[in-house]
């Protein structure tokens, strides 16, 4: 048997954090325990939420300009006759292949349609997806024992 960190009395301990310090406390005192820790976890999930909107994320592919330009050319098109056929400037279509511009999202979308090619990929925010569930509920006393 050992003493309660905080107020000192014998008896069955659990693990609780405290301040963001983590104590041995007695069965009393960890009530304050939790009530720190759920304060301290829904801040962590609020700040999380505010970054990351969705869970997964989108980006353009690594090699765009590639893509852009061997598609167009197998269909036999000028990058002026593709820039038209978009609607956009052909300066945008020659930047956009010789990698000196990446395209937003919704430009890649226009292009990767037109000609048939994933440029868009949506990744997985896997870390904080999984933060996000863990931390989904209310943490309890029990929960934070578990750790
Ligand atoms: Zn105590």
């Amino acid at each position: 048997m050992s003493n309660c960190e905080l107020c000192g009395r014998n008896g069955e301990l659990v693990l609780a954090f405290v301040e963001g310090a983590k104590f041995n406390v007695c069965g009393s005192c960890s009530k304050y325990g939790k009530v720190v820790q759920k304060a301290k976890s829904e801040f962590v999930l609020n700040k999380h939420e505010s970054k990351f909107v969705d869970e997964f994320s989108e980006n353009i592919v690594s090699d765009y300009n590639l893509l852009i330009k061997s598609a167009r050319e197998k269909m036999n098109l000028s990058q002026k006759e593709l820039a038209l056929k978009l609607n956009e400037r052909e300066s945008v279509i020659s930047s956009c292949e010789s990698g000196a511009m990446k395209p937003g999202i919704e430009l890649a979308r226009k292009i990767g349609k037109f000609l048939n090619i994933r440029l868009v990929i949506k990744e997985k925010i896997a870390e904080f997806a999984k933060k996000k569930s863990s931390l989904g509920g209310t943490l309890t006393i029990g929960d934070i024992i578990k750790k």
